[in-house]
């Protein structure tokens, strides 16, 4: 594949996401450059996995930009819900992207249909990172960090379900860690890990 890559595009438009890649890509010298500075769309995500949609989004800036184009798909699944949210995460928020909404609909699932031990609040974080390149290669790389949620929402760091999330091994919850902190132990950080590796290899 081809990896002399000075550029690189972030297919996401989610400020969240585009400051935690920044930070996790900053020490390897590449030119990132957000695909909405360069005025690229949000294609719709209509795949059924998580990795589905992180091509959709990478393949749409790669192809728009000419440059290669990482795409972050990511969620949250909680194990008594079906793995709901899932895909869907985002969509939960509403147009309006209002995350407090969402966990409390998340909050109100679970208190109507007695799921609210420890064993039913079980969740994960699932990151589905795409690499795209201009000439049609791509892979994928994916990573999960375990843990489970926790009522009400505590901390104001991170974004979306952070402030309901407690990684496995943990007591604060994501919303309350610092930055960096999160950084480290996060599903997005493993499936970074793996495409750093497969860049420099
Ligand atoms: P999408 O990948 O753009 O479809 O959006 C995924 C959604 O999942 C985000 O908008 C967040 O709500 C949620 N999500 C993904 N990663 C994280 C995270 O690290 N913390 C909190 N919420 C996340």
């Amino acid at each position: 594949m081809p990896k002399d890559i000075k550029s690189i595009v972030i297919a996401s438009h989610n400020e969240g996401k585009v400051r935690e890649i920044r930070s996790l890509l900053d020490p390897y010298g590449y030119k990132i450059i957000s695909a909405k500075k360069l005025g690229i769309n949000e294609p719709i995500e209509n795949g059924m996995t998580f990795s589905e949609n992180s091509l959709i989004k990478s393949r749409n800036a790669a192809k728009k930009s000419g440059l290669v184009a990482l795409a972050d798909d990511s969620g949250l699944c909680v194990n008594s819900l079906n793995y709901r949210p899932g895909i869907y995460s985002a969509r939960w928020a509403g147009k309006n992207k209002d995350f407090g909404m969402a966990m409390k609909k998340i909050q109100k699932l679970m208190e109507k249909n007695d799921l609210l031990s420890k064993y039913n609040r079980r969740a994960f974080f699932v990151c589905s990172l795409s690499v795209y390149f201009p000439d049609g290669k791509n892979k994928v790389f994916n990573g999960r960090v375990n843990g489970h949620l926790q009522f009400p929402p505590k901390g104001m760091n991170g974004f979306g379900y952070d402030p309901i999330f407690v990684a496995k091994g943990y007591r604060k919850t994501f919303g309350e860690m610092n930055f960096h902190y999160k950084e480290r132990i996060s599903h997005r950080n493993i499936a970074f890990k793996k495409l750093i590796k497969f860049l420099k290899d």
